[in-house]
């Protein structure tokens, strides 16, 4: 995690990729993570398998547990992250010296 010359790299949590990731460039978080996502800005440097990219956060009310169940799914979006294989195990980190997020294969 720090191999990278020291600079810190905090992960955030580790998603399977779905099979929607390479139509929508949307990675579903949890609202923990996109809670400690939004420090970087709306927008922010995203770094998918060694490529740079910009990314945002976005999110989605949503009744899939039923009508009395409202509750929202937070995703990360960037085009780069349509590149990721459904199924693919990723960790999120956190690049809390270059304010970015890493996305690598786990
Ligand atoms: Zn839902």
């Amino acid at each position: 995690m720090t191999s990278d010359g020291g600079s810190a790299t905090r992960p955030i949590e580790r998603r399977t990729v779905s099979r929607k990731t390479a139509g929508d460039g949307k990675l579903e978080i949890t609202n923990v993570a996109a809670r400690r996502l939004e420090s970087l800005g709306d927008r922010f440097p995203l770094v998918v398998s060694g490529k740079s990219g910009v990314a945002s956060l976005s999110n989605m009310p949503c009744t899939c547990r039923g009508g009395d169940k409202p509750h929202v799914h937070y995703f990360v979006e960037s085009d780069l992250l349509r590149s990721l294989a459904a199924g693919t195990e990723v960790d999120l980190l956190l690049d809390e010296d270059g304010k970015r997020l890493l996305v690598a294969q786990a």
